[in-house]
């Protein structure tokens, strides 16, 4: 499989294209590091002045959609080793998962020492859901830039099921990948993480 020889994402990945040194469109595209630091810094301040009013609940302070993939490790090793939150990873099971990233979740979650659960929902709904996605005109072109219409019906499952789970759970934090969704006193705050 081609990959790019910056950012190693693959020829699979959605609206992806490569140049002659084999270097994809979105390290073509990329901007530079100076507004990403503004952002960063902005981030990272928001997140940590929510964390100093929301602290501690406890049995979770976060619950996190875990994939197994390089974005979700990454963030779920911040959460427990650089802000010691205590994270319950979700990960969410649609019957098309490797074995290898099976094996990969569970090498991160027990190194972490992390409470870890699948949530497998019924074949017949993910069925269901999945063919109704690829309707022409369900989602509007723009969102179909970034992922597959399947894709985007299954990100929606794993996110309303985690914000039901976190409200039962009084967990204040939902995380997604990089990004975080907030529940705190009925109302929902959403942020990207980015704390490297
Ligand atoms: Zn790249």
């Amino acid at each position: 499989m081609k990959i790019c020889s910056k950012c190693v994402l693959p020829e699979t990945f959605p609206g992806i294209s490569f140049d002659k040194e084999g270097q994809c469109s979105y390290c073509s595209h990329y901007q530079g590091t100076r507004n990403l630091q503004v952002l960063k810094t902005r981030f990272k301040d928001k997140f940590n002045r929510i964390l100093m009013e929301h602290k501690p609940r406890r049995p979770y302070d976060a619950l996190m959609a875990y994939s197994g993939g390089k974005d979700s490790t990454y963030t779920l090793r911040l959460l427990i080793e650089n802000y010691q939150l205590k994270v319950l990873a979700i990960t969410f099971n649609h019957g098309f998962i490797s074995p290898t990233a099976i094996e990969n979740i569970n090498k991160v979650t027990k190194h972490l020492h992390v409470d870890h659960e699948y949530v497998s929902p019924q074949t017949d709904t993910i069925k269901e859901v999945f063919v109704k996605s690829l309707f022409p005109n369900f989602y509007p072109l723009s969102a179909l830039k970034r992922a597959s219409a399947v894709c985007i019906s299954c990100m929606n499952l794993i996110k309303s099921y985690l914000i039901k789970k976190a409200i039962e759970a009084k967990a204040p934090l939902v995380v997604y990948g990089p990004e975080i969704t907030f529940y705190i006193d009925n109302r929902l705050y959403q942020v990207k993480i980015a704390v490297k």
